[in-house]
């Protein structure tokens, strides 16, 4: 029986995981669980799983999951250290990461550092501090499961054959919704048309990310850090469909990609059997009725946000936790409808811009970084209203 600790239960990954878990009921039990705001589906999630561990965001929303469950056995915490107790649960046998953004990284570092095996959905960890989780994961000789669609695909590939033998990565991209469209046309974007992806269901700000390629460009980051590649190995390719979510070539000549439905279950359960396979209730893909696999190459002029990551991994060193910092401040902006569409990418590279660059040894670097670059587009976005 594996034991899982689960850090962004009522999130789109956080819902998936469970509907793997009640399907292999012999195989996984959840035993901590740490969620946000969303005390509705934590709630059924608690009634249905029983975990002994519930961490939720505020105090208050402690106090109401206490009143509505007073003989349920668990303990239930809260905040930064509440998240983080989830992530070092002692029962812990795998840490799913599936916080969206900056916030998830406290909790997921935490968790390295106990020497847990980590299946990973928050990307933004490993853009802003790659270099402190992947010198923590080789420490106890530890591999960090991908979740995020791509890199579980490139994960597949890449198991079984030589690490030596990858000569580039072939990093599928939807495009989101927007990837035929003028740059004159991207203008005028409204937040719900940005929100509507053609493939993937995924949570509001990986939905705008995907429609900017800001998605992308973390993905980039993300991959050079979990297969020990340079950005120049990484091809970007648009995919519309979405079936093949990433490929490897190999110094062979040779290509292997992983296709698939777009259905999350697909990652999240490998990840969760890993080294086994299990059902996940993915449907089967019918190539019958995809009739024809479609690849672009992205136009860096008009997803300016794909092309600003790729500067931001060629500098290093602190521009990627800025580029995501900053992209979270504006993606937020752009969903209260303060900036337009195409300022996403504006108020990321002035911040860029302004950015002194500088090493990033601890995690308390990390956070006065993020912290910087936060406020930094904070400014830049109120300047841009009064102008
Ligand atoms: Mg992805």
């Amino acid at each position: 029986m594996k034991k899982i600790a689960l850090l962004g239960s009522t999130g789109s990954i956080g819902k998936s995981t469970m509907d793997i878990v009640a399907r292999h009921p012999d195989q996984f039990k959840v035993t901590a669980l740490a969620a946000g705001r969303n005390l509705e589906i934590l709630s059924q999630q608690i009634k249905l799983f029983k975990p002994s561990l519930v961490s939720v965001h505020q105090q208050e929303d402690a106090q109401k999951l206490r009143q509505q469950f007073p003989a349920m056995p668990a303990e239930i915490v809260y905040g930064d250290e509440g998240v983080v107790a989830v992530a070092c649960h002692p029962d812990a046998d795998l840490v799913i990461s599936a916080i969206v953004g900056a916030a998830g990284l406290r909790p997921t570092l935490a968790a390295l550092k106990e020497g847990k095996n980590v299946a990973l959905a928050n990307k933004e960890s490993l853009v802003i501090a790659g270099k402190i989780m992947t010198d923590e994961v080789r420490r106890h000789d530890k591999v960090i499961l991908p979740i995020d669609s791509e890199h579980n695909a490139i994960f597949q590939v890449l198991r079984g054959n030589e690490r030596d033998a990858l000569k580039r990565i072939l990093l599928t991209a939807s495009g989101g919704p927007f990837f035929k469209r003028s740059l004159d046309e991207l203008r005028g974007i409204s937040v719900e048309e940005a929100l509507k992806h053609p493939n993937w269901d995924m949570g509001a700000k990986i939905t705008i990310d995907s429609a900017t390629m800001m998605n992308k460009g973390l993905e980039v980051i993300e991959a050079t850090w979990l297969f020990g590649v340079g950005a120049d190995q990484i091809d970007v390719h648009i995919h519309p469909q979405s079936i093949v979510h990433s490929m490897v070539e190999f110094i062979d000549g040779s290509i292997l990609a992983q296709l698939g439905v777009p259905d999350m279950r697909c990652a999240i359960s490998y990840a969760m059997a890993y080294p086994q396979r299990i059902e996940s209730g993915v449907e089967s893909l019918n190539l019958f009725e995809v009739e024809s696999l479609n690849f672009y190459k992205p136009d860096l002029k008009k997803f300016r946000c794909l092309y600003l990551a790729m500067e931001a991994v060629r500098v290093g060193a602190s521009m990627p936790a800025v580029l995501n910092a900053a992209n979270e401040i504006a993606v937020a902006a752009f969903l209260e409808k303060k900036i337009g569409f195409l300022d996403i990418a504006v108020v990321v590279e002035e911040a860029m811009l302004a950015h002194p660059i500088k090493d990033l040894i601890t995690l308390d670097d990390v956070l006065e970084v993020d912290g910087w670059a936060r406020r930094q587009a904070q400014d830049i976005i109120q300047k841009r209203g009064h102008s």
